[in-house]
């Protein structure tokens, strides 16, 4: 049975999926977020919020409410290599450290304010394509289905999905050995860490970051590529520290065991390879589309750009799929694609010793390099 009908159904209320949403409310349609998770809830991220999110909340009237929630203001990048090189970069535009559970939350209930309506936990698990639009079927509470028609989709669902391979998209089966951990660590574990910085270190097949989130926690977030998946986390990290020298320094003496016993975030083979940015009349946004290396990217930047641009095309065309389909592919494009190849490349040669160590030496030498990188890799 169809419980009621909407012009745009938003699959996952993420930062791409709320501010489109939010977006598209406010321009009159009927919109609904479908959400697996009960927000706040947090997520895979580095927790480093960059211009493009500032200019975004700017524009859309929330930036006094993301100052309310007390995020931790960042003003130098800095990169310290395992080989004992250590390199900055003042950040020339305003940047922070947030929770994601705090800023997602903030974006969704905004778009519930705005106008979207807003289901959670509630997990779409199979779409039809009908002649006039789709029908999706929705898990929610105890098992129970329902079933909504709209005639726009917008899959916001993050950067793995099973829906993606229920839709045949082109990328499922390719394996990345690329993972990805995030921590929330109590600032007093480390020793001298200055919040106005984010710190990168780099290790063999590693690298991680941190960067303070509020008064007093530290996201700990890294990447790394994994062909055998026999050891820990803290093993990992315990190898890291052997390899970077200033990254064990900074650690206190109970770290590891620490460590050991918090909740991890994590997410498995990270594709960062092209995806299809519409397919069956589906529009992918955010990670979905496509997973910028967080190395030197952000990719709630992308997601909110992301967003802002698919709402105006739709918008533009009346929800006319085909032509709406053609223009968002086209900017999309433009806009992202050299970014997202600049930071992939980056991120290889990070993960590569020798490219790393070559890199290293020239930034040691040339370190205007580094804000140059900082500049081309954000919009
Ligand atoms: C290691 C790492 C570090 C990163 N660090 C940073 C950083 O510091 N700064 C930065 O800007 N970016 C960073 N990123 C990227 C950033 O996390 C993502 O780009 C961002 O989360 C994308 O937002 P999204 O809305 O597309 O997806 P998500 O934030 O993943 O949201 C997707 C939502 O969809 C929901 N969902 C999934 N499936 C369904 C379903 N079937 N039905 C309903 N709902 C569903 C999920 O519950 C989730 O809430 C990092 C990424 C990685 C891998």
């Amino acid at each position: 049975m169809i419980s009621k009908k909407y012009d745009i159904v938003v699959i996952g209320g993420g930062p791409a999926g709320a501010s489109a949403a939010m977006s598209l409310s406010e321009k009159g349609y009927t919109v609904i977020i479908v959400e697996k998770k009960s927000f706040p809830r947090e997520v895979l991220c580095g927790e480093f919020i960059s211009k493009e999110v500032i200019e975004f909340l700017k524009i859309n009237f929330l930036y006094k409410d993301f100052l309310k929630l007390n995020p931790n203001p960042i003003r130098l990048f800095r990169y310290i290599a395992s080989n004992g090189t250590d390199v900055n970069s003042s950040l020339n535009f305003p940047s922070f450290g947030i929770k994601r559970s705090k800023f997602d939350n903030l974006l969704l209930s905004k778009a519930g304010e705005r106008g979207a309506e807003i289901i959670q936990p509630a997990e779409v698990r199979g779409i039809i394509k009908k002649a006039d639009g789709y029908l999706i079927t929705i898990k929610v509470a105890n098992e129970e289905e329902i079933k909504i028609f709209t005639k726009i989709i917008i899959a916001a669902y993050g950067k793995q999905n099973i829906l993606d391979k229920i839709s045949g998209r082109n990328f499922y089966r390719k394996k990345s050995c690329l993972n990805g951990v995030k921590f929330h660590i109590d600032k007093s574990m480390f020793r001298d860490f200055n919040p106005d910085e984010i710190v990168m270190f780099d290790g063999d097949d590693i690298y991680l970051g941190l960067n303070a989130v509020d008064n007093s926690t530290v996201t700990l977030c890294f990447l790394e590529k994994r062909n055998k998946l026999n050891y820990s986390t803290k093993e990992r990290l315990i190898l890291l520290s052997r390899q970077n020298r200033k990254f064990n320094a900074m650690l206190s003496e109970d770290f590891f065991d620490y460590v050991s016993k918090l909740q991890v975030y994590g997410t498995g083979n990270i594709y960062f390879g092209k995806r299809d940015i519409v397919n069956e009349g589906i529009y992918y946004l955010g990670d979905a589309a496509g997973v910028i290396a967080p190395l030197v990217g952000d990719g709630i930047g992308i997601a909110v750009q992301s967003a802002g641009m698919l709402s105006e095309i739709l918008f533009r065309n009346n929800l006319h799929i085909e032509q709406s389909a053609n223009e968002y592919r086209r900017e999309w494009k433009k806009m992202f694609l050299r970014r997202m190849y600049i930071a992939g490349i980056i991120q290889k040669g990070v993960l590569n010793h020798s490219i790393r160590n070559t890199g290293i030496k020239v930034i040691s030498r040339f370190p205007r390099i580094l804000s140059t990188i900082i500049k081309y890799t954000r919009g």
